[in-house]
């Protein structure tokens, strides 16, 4: 089945200006957005996606002088649950992925 906004685009980011360029793969739609972000120094997205029109769009974004993480369109602090990895998003039944934090908070606005 296809689904609008399912595509990925690859990404080139790297966590500091002395360490070399990781590949990512995103959201098409968040692309461009994902590159921008990227190209200040200090900021480094962790995860993302577009929401697939089910969901709201989020950019979790990692401030690497302060260390803290919020998301980029809210600008609400996160601290994601860890496990061997920062864990973003709840997967829903149907396998669209969400954090129930963000969707909680654009209910109350
Ligand atoms: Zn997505």
């Amino acid at each position: 089945m296809y689904i609008e906004g399912r595509n990925k685009a690859k990404v080139f980011i790297r966590s500091s200006p002395r360490r070399p360029s990781k590949i990512r793969y995103v959201d098409e739609c968040l692309k461009n957005r994902i590159n921008y972000i990227n190209n200040f120094n200090g900021f480094l997205t962790l995860a993302s996606c577009c929401g697939h029109n089910r969901y709201h769009t989020t950019i979790f974004v990692k401030n690497l002088e302060l260390g803290n993480i919020f998301e980029y369109f809210t600008t609400l602090l996160i601290e994601p649950k860890k496990k061997r990895y920062l864990i973003f998003y709840q997967k829903d039944s149907e396998g669209f992925y969400f954090n129930s934090i963000i969707e909680n908070h654009y209910k109350t606005i």
